[in-house]
């Protein structure tokens, strides 16, 4: 039997990259041989960090996983799952409020390419409050942190949020 290597892409904007997201990521690992972390560029959402700042962040995040990726995208997610010979791609599920929307779009993507599935995967209970954007705001507020992001990203927000920026 000819054994097909199995590649999943974790899509998201990644702004910055949490350790909800770490947890995710973690459990995809066990199910594929190769994880494509996918930051997309999504200038609309107007993220806090650049494009290359947050591959940069999720790189650093991943460094120690050898069979993980750090990349990113821009335009129809599907195009970029084909591009790259995925067979899958992951999404984190938080609570409810979180369901409507990735039902919406893990079917649009199934409408455009049929072959590709969606896996949704439930972080640990502790980090099913943890998002980028709540990260931000705490550490914006001045708030500490350091038990939702990795070091490094904790860093990066609070030159980000310095008064005195370098
Ligand atoms: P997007 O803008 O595409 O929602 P995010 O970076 O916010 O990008 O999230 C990427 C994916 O990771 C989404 O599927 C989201 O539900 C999931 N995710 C984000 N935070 C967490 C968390 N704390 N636990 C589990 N999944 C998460």
């Amino acid at each position: 039997m000819v054994y097909s290597m199995r590649t999943a892409i974790y899509p998201g904007s990644f702004d910055p990259i949490t350790n909800g997201h770490l947890d995710v990521l973690h459990r995809a690992t066990k199910l594929f041989d190769r994880v494509i972390v996918a930051v997309a560029k999504n200038e609309s959402k107007h993220p806090l960090f650049t494009i290359e700042e947050r591959v940069q962040m999720v790189g650093h995040a991943v460094r120690h996983l050898p069979s993980v990726e750090a990349d990113s995208f821009d335009g129809l997610l599907v195009a970029y799952v084909e591009r790259r010979s995925a067979q899958a791609v992951v999404r984190g599920l938080r609570a409810v409020s979180d369901f409507e929307f990735e039902f919406q779009m893990a079917l649009m993507n199934r409408k455009l390419n049929e072959r590709i599935e969606t896996i949704f995967m439930m972080p640990k209970d502790t980090y099913t409050f943890l998002s980028s954007r709540i990260v931000k705001e705490m550490a914006q507020l001045g708030g500490d942190v350091s038990s939702f992001v990795p070091a490094h990203v904790r860093t990066a927000l609070a030159a980000k949020f310095s008064p005195n920026p370098a």
